[in-house]
């Protein structure tokens, strides 16, 4: 198992990752909000620990913006007074909790418990539409047979789109998950890289009919099957 573990204790960290390690499974460690960001947007992940007292922004936050394109299971620590956050933990897509302090033993077990329940059905991995397909497993977009040329970039944002097929995606958790990718903190980008995409992808790239603008809101990708109007871009 590839474990990431989000806790900016470094004893505990190291205590963790000695732990997993002691068991066969890989543990890295990320100690704040945004280098844990970069690294569940740079690799795959069969777990993530997640404490949710972080210095630079709240766990669940970081857990919110990874729902946003990942499905991995998360296992977040909370302390004892922390049981606001536990809830709000759970409602953002959390899928266990362990309270501080805890033994490793629990923690072990309910890490083995979320990684089997994820085995189950996987996630869509192809999201077709008229005028495109995306392959998330072999990370390739396909137009008219052949494969489309996109930028790491431009591929992550599609990547992002097309996990929530038909459903707004807010620009805040698009920014989240582009960063690490020398992508400023600026919506503005985040247009420049979907016009590129729409000119790649769009049979009429200033009427997007697939790769659709929310206003106010963010992107949606539409795959057609409920009929599409034009976006605003
Ligand atoms: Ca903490």
């Amino acid at each position: 198992m590839r474990v990431l573990i989000v806790e900016d204790d470094r004893p505990l960290a190291r205590a963790m990752a000695i732990m997993l390690r002691a068991g066969g499974d890989e543990g890295a460690v990320a100690s704040t909000g945004r280098e844990a960001l970069d690294a569940l947007g740079g690799a795959e992940w069969d777990v993530v620990i997640l404490d949710l007292g972080l210095p630079d922004m709240d766990g669940v936050h970081v857990l919110r913006a990874l729902r946003g394109w990942s499905s991995v299971p998360v296992v977040v620590l909370s302390a004892r007074h922390e049981a606001d956050q536990k809830v709000r933990a759970l409602d953002s897509g959390a899928d266990d909790y362990v309270t501080k302090p805890f033994n490793v033993d629990e923690l072990r077990a309910r890490l083995r418990v979320v990684t089997r329940r994820a085995e189950g059905p996987v996630e869509r991995r192809v999201v077709s539409t008229p005028g495109f397909t995306v392959d998330l497993a072999r990370r390739i977009v396909i137009r008219d047979g052949a494969e489309v040329g996109v930028t790491p970039t431009e591929w992550r944002l599609l990547e992002l789109l097309a996990r929530n097929p038909d459903a707004t995606v807010d620009r805040e958790t698009l920014l989240d998950g582009l960063r690490g990718r020398s992508v400023p903190h600026q919506s503005h980008y985040i247009r420049v890289y979907m016009q590129q995409l729409r000119s790649k992808l769009e049979p009429v790239p200033s009427q997007p009919r697939f790769l659709v603008t929310v206003p106010g809101r963010g992107y949606r990708l539409d795959t057609g099957s409920t009929g599409s109007a034009p976006g605003d871009s």
